[in-house]
């Protein structure tokens, strides 16, 4: 289906990791962000850490933390390096106000991890600080990239553009002032027709301490910006063709997904489909603006548009499988179980009090036991949690090495046989299910299985729904 578009007056343009690996990668970012501009389009560019610099800041946190200053150091020797090559490619010199400020950022980064150091101690706030700067790096990058190709850029902190969140460190959202101070900030700049450079991930608690808004946040960043100015769409340029039918690095034919709604896009996030952060959507779905994930290689393609209103494709009712592995099951058996609802509500009450992410629940039928699906990170948490939270005659086990598998597409909802042909896919494989859980919104349904079979399932479920035919709508 192609049909002539409006023309844009507002894009908001977010560029992942590998679209800001070099300054090759920088340099291109910057060449379709100006494509736009100049066809008279008003662009905010924002962007994402170098890839790998977020994993090698987390790695130096550690190092310091654990007394290893020398290891932590090396690293950020080298991602000084990195950076400085980059700039010196995309034309800075050494006197330039892009090397200043990345040698300032360095000198302020190298300052923060010997804190750590000295005080052996890595907070939730500290490491936020110290990941961060990974986007406060490559933004310089890209504002030079932009200038070097004739446009006026201006680079910005998330806290700077005015993103104001709350003070989850690590897994921040945005407070509801956020959107207006965002407008407020970033007006000005547009209206002088200077293009803002937003470091992603990141913004700032009313104290004007930095948070983080949990990996893969720029996403999220990007829509926050798209909802404040009331974008007309928000793209965001990834290393893929767009949202695919699977992990394509899993399923070497996964194809790519044309149209998919918020909630189906969320599903897949939440259920483990790194291709988008599992907030991003939601700033969007108030106001409809669309998201399109789209190919930095491939421009022109479609990609993926995310927008409100499903359209369901007739014989498709399963869009794309995805999977989330290093997954434990929490089992609370015991006699109390039986038919005590009490019991069931102290078992989310105690979840919900840590703030743990909830994969899957199931009650057995004869409501003698209870499993929930949590992230192996969080299970000793969710382990102590339910100890203290539960009557002392109830058993707690946990069970790791588990992976859930969910499959998603709205198309599911009241049509027959889908679980019957997700179950022979599984069992044609003979991977055995642990436990398993159908969405209230029937968007999916979720299989827990053994961790060493989710390849091999993802594999026979996307072959059993027949989803590397790429289907149109
Ligand atoms: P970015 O830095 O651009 O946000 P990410 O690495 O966070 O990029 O996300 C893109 C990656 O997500 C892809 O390289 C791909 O391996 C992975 N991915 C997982 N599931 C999917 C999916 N269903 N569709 C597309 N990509 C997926
Ligand atoms: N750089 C951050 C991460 O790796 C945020 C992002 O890329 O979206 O999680
Ligand atoms: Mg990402």
């Amino acid at each position: 289906m192609s049909q002539a578009q409006p023309p844009h007056r507002l894009l908001v343009m977010k560029f992942g990791g590998t679209n800001m690996q070099d300054a090759q990668a920088i340099r291109h970012s910057a060449s379709l962000a100006g494509r736009s501009v100049r066809e008279g389009v008003k662009v905010v560019v924002v962007v994402s850490a170098m890839a790998g610099v977020t994993n090698g800041l987390l790695h130096l946190a550690d190092a310091a933390q654990s007394g290893d200053i020398a290891r932590a150091n090396d690293e950020i020797a080298a991602l000084r390096t990195r950076h400085f090559t980059a700039a010196q490619e995309l034309g800075a010199t050494p006197d330039s106000e892009t090397v200043r400020e990345l040698r300032e950022l360095h000198e302020t980064l190298r300052q923060a991890v010997y804190g750590v150091y000295l005080l052996r101690e890595l907070t939730p706030r500290s490491r936020d600080l110290i990941v961060a700067f990974g986007e406060r790096l490559s933004a310089p990058l890209m504002s030079l990239a932009l200038e070097q190709s004739g446009l006026r850029a201006r680079h910005l902190t998330g806290g700077e553009a005015g993103i104001l969140t709350d003070v989850h460190f690590g897994n921040a959202r945005p407070l509801p002032t956020t959107y207006e101070r965002v407008k407020d900030r970033l007006s000005g700049f547009l209206s002088a027709g200077v293009t803002p450079v937003i470091a992603g991930f990141m913004g700032e608690t009313e104290q004007g301490a930095l948070t983080t808004l949990g990996r893969g946040g720029t996403d999220f960043s990007a829509t926050i910006v798209g909802k404040a100015l009331g974008a007309d769409e928000v793209w965001a340029w990834k290393d893929v063709d767009g949202v695919m039918s699977a992990d394509p690095r899993v399923v070497g034919d996964a194809s790519n997904i044309e149209v998919l709604s918020y909630g189906e896009v969320m599903e897949l996030a939440y259920f483990g489909a790194k291709v988008l952060h599992p907030l991003a959507v939601t700033p969007l779905q108030d106001s409809g603006i669309p998201l399109r994930v789209k190919s930095a290689a491939d421009p022109d393609f479609p990609g993926t548009l995310v927008r409100s209103l499903p359209e369901d494709v007739p014989g498709r009712p399963v869009k794309a499988v995805t999977a989330i592995k290093n997954v434990s099951l929490l089992t609370v058996t015991g006699a109390g179980v039986l038919g005590v609802p009490e019991v069931i509500a102290s078992v989310f009450t105690a979840i919900a009090r840590e703030n743990i992410t909830l994969l899957m629940v199931s009650q057995s039928s004869s409501m003698s036991n209870v499993s929930l699906a949590v992230p192996s990170a969080d299970a000793g948490r969710a382990l102590q949690a339910l100890r203290a939270g539960l009557p002392s005659d109830l058993q707690v086990e946990e069970t790791s090495g588990v992976a859930v598998l969910a499959i998603v597409g709205s198309g599911m909802r009241g049509q027959q046989g889908v679980s019957a042909r997700l179950f022979a896919a599984l069992a044609g494989e003979d991977i055995n299910i642990l436990m398993i859980s159908q969405g209230s919104s029937e968007l999916n349904i979720s299989v827990a299985l053994h961790g060493d079979a989710v390849d091999r399932a993802t594999a026979a479920v996307h072959a059993a729904f027949d989803l590397s035919q790429p289907v149109s709508v």
